[in-house]
């Protein structure tokens, strides 16, 4: 059966993709191997290093995500090595299970999901490496299962506190573009991102942004690897051509996401996102439930996980949403499967449709029968007035 106006697809990622970046990929596809290819490829490989903030460089695969991942290991890495993941929720596991897949040691810092990496104990598991056995250090920016961000910046203060030589490998799958990312200053080794997050584009591309360490690393490191070698992507890139044929259509999509981010400017894209996530929590906050990420300096602007009470399954509830009011929320993810459902509120997103996501929840945790409070939608929308009145004053000042 038809259902009159648009989806609201509001799981973190893939999120929906802006009718422009649509209508740019609306082409015929080109010859990769022609004049006209390379003036793409040159755009979108420059422009990605500015979106990770990186003079270094950017490749770019065409797959998911969890390739790009792959790639920063099987570049950087030796059969055996150990690296050590932050486990902030389900996607820092899933990368140690890729890693171990590779052969690697991979070790884990476990953590309570609810939160995002503590630097200090990255800097106490690093002196107490004395060997320098720990090859890298690997923690995803925002962890799309639980909602908390971490502050990539103050793991890297950690390490060199530490005095390690140790990678800085840091997914920001669903970070980049939605939340600050700063490759460079940071000291990022290997950045892995992917094109249906913040950059607004269908699932399909993805990234490594790489460190000079990082690329003086991939020379010696033994780990197999063909597909996703770096130095054959690398070795055409600078004319900007791929070894491979490249998935033409996303590029084209890619260099429309990159305009856009910068036409609105990457710190006001932060600022929006900001404001989202914290509308969300005010919401939640007034529904009397619980957010999934406790700590308030974690909190994401990319999406927010919601505990439902004892007894309450999310996903029933999920399947309520989407029944009645054609809106897809996030599930929860392994062990808070059906404890937890996920807000988006990411990517080419504002105000109206994040009211609009809410009311959305707000009616179903009702249908639902999921003890609340009701108001929540009118807290978002007192602040989200409040906000909007605070831009008018800095305008006219
Ligand atoms: C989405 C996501 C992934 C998985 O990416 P795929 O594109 O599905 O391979 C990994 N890590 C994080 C933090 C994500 O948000």
């Amino acid at each position: 059966m038809r259902r009159a106006g648009p989806h609201f697809l509001q799981i973190p990622g893939p999120s929906r993709v802006p009718d422009r970046i649509l209508r740019a990929m609306d082409f015929p596809t080109m010859d990769h191997r022609g004049p006209a290819f390379s003036k793409l490829g040159q755009r979108v490989l420059g422009g990605m290093r500015s979106i990770f903030k990186t003079a270094g460089p950017v490749v770019i695969y065409p797959s998911s995500g969890t390739g790009a991942w792959e790639a920063a290991l099987v570049n950087t890495m030796s059969p055996g090595d150990a690296v050590v993941m932050v486990e902030t929720g389900h996607f820092a596991g899933m990368w140690q299970k890729l890693a171990v897949r590779l052969g690697l040691d991979a070790q884990i810092i476990s953590t309570d999901w609810r939160r995002g990496v503590d630097a200090d104990a990255v800097e106490d598991r690093l002196r107490s490496d004395h060997d320098n056995t720990i090859k890298a250090i690997c923690v995803v920016h925002n962890e799309t299962s639980t909602g908390a961000t971490s502050r990539i910046g103050e793991v890297r203060e950690a390490m060199d506190a530490a005095g390690h030589p140790a990678l800085l490998l840091v997914d920001t799958i669903s970070g980049l573009a939605c939340a600050d990312f700063r490759h460079d200053e940071w000291g990022v080794d290997v950045a892995v991102a992917g094109s249906q997050k913040g950059l607004m584009l269908p699932p399909g591309l993805s990234f490594n942004a790489i460190s000079d360490k990082a690329l003086a690393a991939s020379k010696s490191a033994a780990l197999p690897r063909s597909y996703w070698a770096w130095e054959d992507m690398m070795a055409v890139n600078d004319t900007g051509y791929f070894p491979y044929t490249p998935a033409t259509n996303l590029l084209y999509g890619l260099a429309e996401a990159i305009d856009m981010l910068h036409e609105e400017g990457l710190d006001n894209v932060f600022v929006r996102h900001e404001r989202h996530g914290k509308a969300t929590r005010k919401a939640v906050a007034a529904w009397d439930l619980e957010t999934q990420c406790v700590e308030e300096r974690d909190f994401s602007p990319v999406l927010t996980g919601v505990r439902l009470p004892d007894g309450h399954d999310a996903d029933r509830f999920r399947g309520i949403v989407l029944d009645h009011f054609d809106m897809s929320l996030g599930n929860g993810l392994s062990k808070i499967a059906g404890r937890v459902f996920r807000i988006g509120h990411l990517g080419d997103f504002n105000d109206l449709m994040l009211v609009a996501t809410l009311a959305g929840v707000e009616m179903g945790l009702d249908i639902a029968g999921v003890p609340h409070q009701a108001g929540g939608v009118a807290q978002a929308m007192n602040y989200l007035q409040h906000e909007a009145r605070g831009d008018r004053r800095s305008e006219a000042a």
